[in-house]
């Protein structure tokens, strides 16, 4: 075990070590209300960082689910627009919103994509559901310069078409294959997760 607990001094006040969130994305799935629809922490990093924030820029986050992609791009200073057909949903991302206090910061929008995309152009998007090649397609003549497009698969329909927008317009392409370590009996086996393949480009 580790050795006895001992509080830090975290500016100025005595906390437990650990306490408060931590500064980088990737933060604990069980940190937001959720359906299990969530990219996972490992997952989100990766995201997260393929999309690169900046203080003070634009996330479109399609698919917005428990709206974990775009708290975290808040908690990074960015504002974001999450899109999300569920209304369940919403109310998960609404809840996190509050907890994690980025409601300012944040707009949800209840609907699907293509259909429903806010106005305006974004920094980064974030297709993390609802990918098609009419989405795609309606992005493309959307993104500026400079602008990021990140977008996760986990079907084979998906990844066939993220595969061919990378062939077509380059940027990156990334299988993301992890496993964890779970029971098996009473010794530990490797569980592996669907693999994620990710493509990323900049316009
Ligand atoms: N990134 C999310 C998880 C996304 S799961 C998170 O971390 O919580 C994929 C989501 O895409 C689901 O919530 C699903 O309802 C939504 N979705 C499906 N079709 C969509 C569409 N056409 N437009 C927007 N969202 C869609």
């Amino acid at each position: 075990t580790c050795a006895a607990p001992v509080a830090v001094a975290i500016d100025g006040a005595d906390l437990p070590r650990g306490f408060g969130l931590p500064a980088v994305p990737g933060r604990a799935d069980r940190l937001f209300a959720h359906d299990g629809q969530i990219t996972k922490s490992p997952i989100r990093a990766l995201t997260l960082a393929a999309l690169a924030p900046r203080p003070g820029e634009v996330l479109w986050d399609i698919g917005g689910g428990s709206g974990s992609v775009a708290v975290e791009w808040a908690l990074a200073g960015g504002r974001a627009v999450t899109v999300e057909p569920r209304a369940d949903r919403i109310a998960h991302i609404r809840d996190n919103l509050d907890a994690f206090g980025v409601t300012h910061r944040i707009t949800a929008i209840h609907g699907a994509a293509p259909d429903m995309l806010p106005p305006g152009a974004p920094d980064a998007v974030f297709v993390g559901g609802g990918a098609s090649q009419a989405l795609l397609e309606a992005l493309w003549t959307r993104l500026p310069p400079g602008a990021r497009l990140v977008a996760n698969a986990v079907t084979l329909e998906t990844e066939s078409l993220l595969t061919r927008w990378h062939a077509d317009h380059g940027g990156h392409l990334l299988r993301i294959d992890i496993a964890e370590a779970a029971p098996l009996g009473r010794m530990r086996g490797w569980s592996p997760a669907r693999p994620i393949v990710q493509w990323s480009v900049t316009c």
